[in-house]
């Protein structure tokens, strides 16, 4: 399997690049900023990008997304809960003083437990909100591997002060969905560096509570 990670824009968001060698099958997920540098990322992999994914509707996440959807003539995937925040995106650009280009448009929606097939490779849907509305983390199966969004990070997790945020519906999110992956599973997160579950759950500070979570 292929993953590639492009940390890009103000934010330092990462973008990934990932597909199957075998077929040449890829796909992006979280294309946030800098669509010329992951088109570039994308030229060297030799992939044939056929979908956007997409975890969450943060500025962040997906200011790249109109113009590669253009440029790959690919469907962009979101769950429907997020539909509203992406909406927002002009607002939220305003209010930090930033300009937002085109807002993307969702050709499908994604359910909790829905599986995205890339090649071979096959992606399991989390439903994980908390952070922002309709958040999904994705799962490889088979790949010990999960794109955990702005749910989960090395050290830390999704800040929940940001519309439609709850720091309870977040730490059930993570107890439910990932911390039941075996210690091995490789976090790739929306921001810093990469992790695993084992290591947060060891060293997590918001998963030392009693239960094992904050709450
Ligand atoms: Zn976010």
């Amino acid at each position: 399997m292929i993953v590639q990670m492009l940390t890009v824009g103000p934010f330092q968001e990462n973008c990934y690049v990932i597909g199957d060698e075998g077929t040449g099958q890829g796909a992006l997920i979280d294309p946030g900023d800098e669509a010329a540098r992951i088109a570039i990322a994308v030229e060297g992999t030799n992939l044939e990008i056929s979908q956007i994914i997409v975890t969450h509707a943060h500025i962040d996440h997906v200011g790249a997304i109109a113009q590669l959807a253009d440029e790959y003539a690919c469907p962009v995937l979101m769950h429907e809960e997020a539909e509203a925040m992406l909406q927002t995106v002009p607002q939220q650009a305003m209010m930090m003083g930033m300009r937002f280009g085109r807002v993307p448009k969702v050709d499908r929606n994604v359910a909790d437990f829905e599986v995205l097939e890339v090649g071979p490779l096959r992606l399991h849907a989390l439903y994980t909100p908390g952070h922002a509305p309709g958040h999904l983390s994705f799962l490889v199966e088979d790949g010990n591997l999960v794109f955990s969004g702005d749910a989960l990070f090395a050290g830390s997790v999704g800040r929940t002060d940001l519309m439609g945020g709850s720091m309870e519906v977040l730490m059930r999110s993570i107890e439910e969905r990932f911390l039941p992956l075996p210690d091995e599973t490789r976090v790739l997160s929306g921001h810093g560096p990469e992790t695993t579950i084992g290591r947060e759950r060891m060293s997590n500070p918001f998963l030392q509570g009693p239960m094992g979570g904050a709450f």
